[in-house]
């Protein structure tokens, strides 16, 4: 059954028409990639299901429940989880505290993900507690800022762009922190490029100009140059 169906929403910031009937689903368990070049509406989506830039017309069903024209808190509550492109570490807190001010309990789930928890599966976040957490690199914020959003127990976590900027042996440990996560979470990230995707998630979407061009399991999309190519190539 569907965790999530994205039924051809359209997405407006004033009068740009930015996502023109975008539709999707995930099913419980999966983890799955949107790719698209710079302005292909990524950001859109995730922000679109989010209810952070409420689509103006067609649906969002979480778990068969409509989420479309709810407010964002109201939908990370019932279990969605967004770790935005930027980030947004608070500033002046510190990664501790980033940790504590995200936690929540959705009423009837037991929780899983404790700071303990989170410190022990994740050392390095641990010896970084009392550091404020503006002051870590780009790497560990995306780590904090994904533990952040595991602090709310999603049941679903979309990330964007989870690899923007860092070096390469970080985006490693990305992925690495991303296989883990799969194994107990449903997973919609976003990407530019489809290696990391191929290699992470076992199917794609990809997006430009607002709509859904293409999609295909991992296996096939890595065979497929054409594709790539046409879609993802600058
Ligand atoms: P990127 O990799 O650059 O984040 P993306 O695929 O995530 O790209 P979006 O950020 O979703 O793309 O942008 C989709 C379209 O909406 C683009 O044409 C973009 O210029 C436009 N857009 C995005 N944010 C805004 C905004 N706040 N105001 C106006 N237009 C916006």
């Amino acid at each position: 059954m569907s965790l999530l169906q994205v039924k051809d929403i359209h997405t407006y910031y004033g009068d740009s028409h930015a996502l023109q009937g975008v539709s999707l689903q995930l099913q419980a368990g999966e983890t799955v990639c949107l790719l698209g070049r710079n302005g292909a509406g990524k950001s859109t989506t995730l922000r679109s299901i989010m209810g952070l830039t409420p689509p103006r017309r067609g649906q969002v069903l979480f778990d068969n429940q409509r989420i479309s024209g709810l407010p964002a808190w109201r939908i990370a509550r019932l279990g969605l989880g967004l770790v935005p492109e930027d980030r947004r570490i608070f500033r002046g807190l510190t990664v501790r505290e980033n940790l504590q001010i995200s936690a929540y309990r959705r009423p009837g789930s037991t929780r899983t993900w404790t700071l303990e928890r989170i410190f022990d599966e994740y050392p390095m976040l641990a010896e970084l507690a009392n550091q404020d957490g503006a002051t870590l690199s780009g790497g560990q914020q995306q780590m904090l800022a994904v533990a952040r959003s595991l602090m709310s127990q999603p049941r679903l976590l979309l990330l964007d762009e989870p690899n923007e900027g860092l070096a390469p042996v970080i985006v490693q440990q990305i992925g690495a922190l991303l296989d883990t996560l799969a194994q107990t979470t449903t997973i919609l990230f976003t990407d530019q490029s489809v290696h990391f995707a191929l290699r992470h998630a076992q199917r794609a979407y990809i997006l430009e100009k607002g709509r859904v061009v293409h999609q295909a399991e991992s296996r096939d999309l890595a065979g497929d140059t054409e594709t790539q190519q046409r879609y993802l190539s600058v």
